[in-house]
């Protein structure tokens, strides 16, 4: 059933996809006019709602709705209001916009809890204007690096004049680390971007963990040569190697229960109908919420890396970008997040999150947990993103119960 509560949050998503850079497409970096467009219509959203609202320095946007008496901890709720090229509706926005409706609940019903609640509409997650994510809850978190400051957009501005700009102070992002006493924990909603909750024909899911990640560059090295002169017995084609490489990833993954692993990226060299190739590069992404699992499953892919190419008398190199470690979110809060989807009548389903989210900066200062939401075909980052109302009123109401729930803990 759709209440009024999700038919706002429907209605001021709608309303802040016209927030864009780009007239024809939904495109809202950190520190933009989009953002500030956005701004001002959270910053009224929150107030309509009980909340002081301020701004602070790297460009969150944060609602305070005071508990019951002073002193007493804070539950965080938020999410991000940037987005990539192109973006959809909700990936982000609705996890701001859904923890409103929770507050504005309260404020409508004159409740206040034993705990105080901030919102938080955070500056940047998807990192689209500097390449760096998590810029706004890794200054909540105090684990902002001031390095950043000098990278540069594509139009040559820094970090540091785009936060002048905006509002912003740069040298006392420092102030902008959560000091106002203990705190509860940080709950996001967000749609979830994948496939499952849609197969299990659930409206949401409570994420158990955010899903380590490794990354690799490999170079696959055999010889160019004239496509029509060189023997096939006498070929040391890079490309057919990276190939058998590419289904052997493919084969790895599928063997393993929760472990996604992709080569999303393919460069050939030299790259002509008339050359056999003689050099590839691709990239390799593996995820699993078990860094155990992870770690497993990297030795033996690296090793078919080896096996595949030797075979052909192909050299490969594999050089490491990055590594994530799991995030498991708060066993406390999970249990209180599914208590409360149980309460309001749905299946209880846990699942990992195999993207990142603000929690994993979030992580370093406080319990983190998540409410997933079921999104149409799993699809997200593309304009075609969709969720239901109806789905959106369940997570209000999860979100309500799970505030009661919470309330009432020791
Ligand atoms: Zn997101």
């Amino acid at each position: 059933m759709i209440n009024q509560y999700a038919a706002e949050a429907m209605e001021r998503c709608e309303l802040l996809a016209s927030c864009s850079e780009e007239p024809d497409q939904l495109t809202r970096p950190f520190a933009s006019e989009a953002m500030r467009c956005a701004h001002e219509h959270v910053g009224r959203w929150l107030s309509d709602a009980g909340m002081n609202v301020r701004h602070d320095n790297i460009g969150n946007l944060r609602g305070r709705y005071e508990a019951v008496a002073p002193g007493r901890p804070t539950l965080l709720l938020g999410s991000h209001l940037d987005s990539v090229r192109g973006a959809g509706k909700y990936d982000g926005p609705l996890g701001v916009v859904v923890a409103i409706a929770a507050v504005k609940r309260l404020h409508d019903a004159k409740t206040r809890l034993p705990f105080g609640i901030e919102v938080i509409g955070f500056a940047d997650e998807e990192g689209l204007r500097f390449g760096s994510t998590y810029l706004g809850s890794r200054a909540v978190a105090g684990t902002f690096e001031p390095g950043d400051l000098d990278r540069t957009d594509a139009l040559g501005m820094s970090m540091a004049e785009a936060i002048r700009a905006f509002g912003g102070d740069p040298s006392r992002i420092g102030d902008d680390r959560w000091g106002e006493g203990d705190l509860l924990g940080y709950c996001e909603v967000h749609i979830e971007q994948g496939p499952v909750l849609e197969a299990r024909g659930v409206p949401v899911g409570v994420v158990s963990a955010i899903a380590g990640q490794s990354r690799y560059a490999l170079t696959f090295k055999g010889e160019a040569g004239h496509a029509g002169t060189v023997p096939m017995e006498q070929r040391r084609d890079a490309l057919a190697a990276a190939s058998e490489f590419v289904l052997a990833v493919e084969g790895e993954a599928r063997a393993g229960e929760g472990l996604v692993a992709t080569v999303g990226r393919l460069e050939v060299h030299p790259g002509a109908a008339n050359v056999i190739p003689g050099e590839v590069e691709l990239s390799l992404d593996v995820r699993h919420a078990d860094d155990a699992v992870r770690v497993d499953a990297l030795r033996r892919i690296l090793g078919r890396a080896h096996d595949v190419p030797a075979k052909r008398n192909v050299a490969v190199a594999a050089h490491r970008l990055s590594e994530n470690a799991a995030l498991p979110c708060a066993p406390r809060l999970v249990s209180l997040l599914s208590q409360a989807v149980q309460d309001a009548g749905h299946p209880i389903v846990q699942l990992p999150s195999g993207a990142g989210h603000d929690g994993v900066a979030m992580a370093s200062l406080t319990d983190i947990g998540m409410l997933f939401v079921r999104c149409k075909g799993g699809l997200s980052h593309h304009p075609a993103e969709s969720v239901a109302a109806e789905d959106v009123a369940v997570a209000i109401d999860v979100v309500g119960r799970f505030l009661e729930l919470l309330a009432k803990q020791p």
